[in-house]
């Protein structure tokens, strides 16, 4: 049964940061701790114990942890997280051990769709996907609410391949999205065309509308791999919403509504995220109350 002032607390470890907030049912975060994240394994442990045990309060009922890297999402094992020195690591069984609370562990693009879903006061449901435009492309999905695991691992948007040559990518491969379209490619775009490093995807924007051509080539070449991703995404899944978050999201689907779809059988049904940088931490923490830990059967929201 319900309590209406049940709470969790949602934890989202970023590449650079890690966010721990108490989350109420309405997603709403009542209070928060953002620290630079330890990337070392022993740090990492100590730092994660040491905030959730701050906040800890007796209205939480679990802990919900978003993890930027792949998690099989069945076990919740962590199998590698950019990197931070935290593969294999028994997180679940660190805030058992601290808090006495069950803990759930997802993918933070997970988590981030979870909390955007929840914020739509209507809208579709069925198959949603979502892709997070940061450091690299993370990505999840949803059927009926649920994150669709596939075998555990699925969702690993960035890691569609685009090209048959390209940059390097961590995965092994070359030619993945994420190498094209993230926030480093854009970085490295910038500096090809020998513009200031400073340059920011929003002033390229406002200059691409003002028919700077050197501006909205840039952005062509930024946002094109990841529009022939969605349409991949668009052919094997038919989703009824595809979402762009992340850092760059807002600014990533405005990029992409500048290039023309190509398929009369296709349409892109693109949206921008509205959560921002709080997505992940609040879809935690409602995954944290709406879910059975990883070990204990999955889903049950
Ligand atoms: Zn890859």
């Amino acid at each position: 049964m319900r309590r209406a002032a049940e709470t969790a607390l949602g934890v989202d470890v970023g590449g650079t940061r890690i966010r721990v907030a108490r989350i109420d049912r309405a997603g709403r975060i009542l209070e928060r701790i953002v620290e630079p994240v330890r990337a070392d394994r022993a740090g990492f442990q100590e730092q994660l114990a040491r905030l959730t045990g701050e906040l800890r309060a007796p209205s939480d009922t679990a802990v919900g942890i978003g993890i930027p890297g792949r998690v099989d999402g069945h076990s919740g094992t962590i199998l590698s997280a950019g990197y931070l020195d935290i593969a294999g690591l028994d997180l679940a069984g660190l805030i058992a051990e601290r808090t006495g609370l069950p803990c759930r562990i997802e993918n933070d693009a997970t988590m981030a769709l979870i909390a955007e879903m929840r914020a739509r006061v209507s809208g579709p449901s069925g198959l949603v996907a979502m892709f997070t435009i940061g450091t690299g492309i993370g990505g999840a999905m949803l059927q009926d609410g649920r994150p669709w695991y596939g075998g555990g691992l699925s969702g690993q948007f960035g890691h569609i391949v685009v090209a048959d040559d390209g940059p390097p990518c961590n995965c092994g491969r070359t030619g993945c999205v994420e190498t094209f379209s993230s926030g480093t490619a854009l970085g490295r775009l910038i500096a090809q065309d020998g513009l200031p490093e400073t340059t920011r995807a929003g002033d390229l924007l406002a200059r691409a509308k003002g028919g700077d051509s050197q501006a909205a080539d840039l952005l062509e070449r930024w946002a094109r791999p990841l529009f022939r991703a969605i349409e991949t995404i668009v052919s094997v899944t038919d989703p009824n919403l595809v979402l762009i978050g992340g850092g760059l999201g807002a600014e990533m689907t405005r990029a992409l509504a500048r290039l023309p779809s190509r398929s009369r059988w296709f349409s892109l049904p693109i949206e921008a995220a509205v959560l921002g940088d709080d997505a992940g931490v609040v879809g935690a923490g409602i995954c944290g109350l709406d879910t059975l830990p990883n070990s204990e059967g999955g889903a049950t929201a």
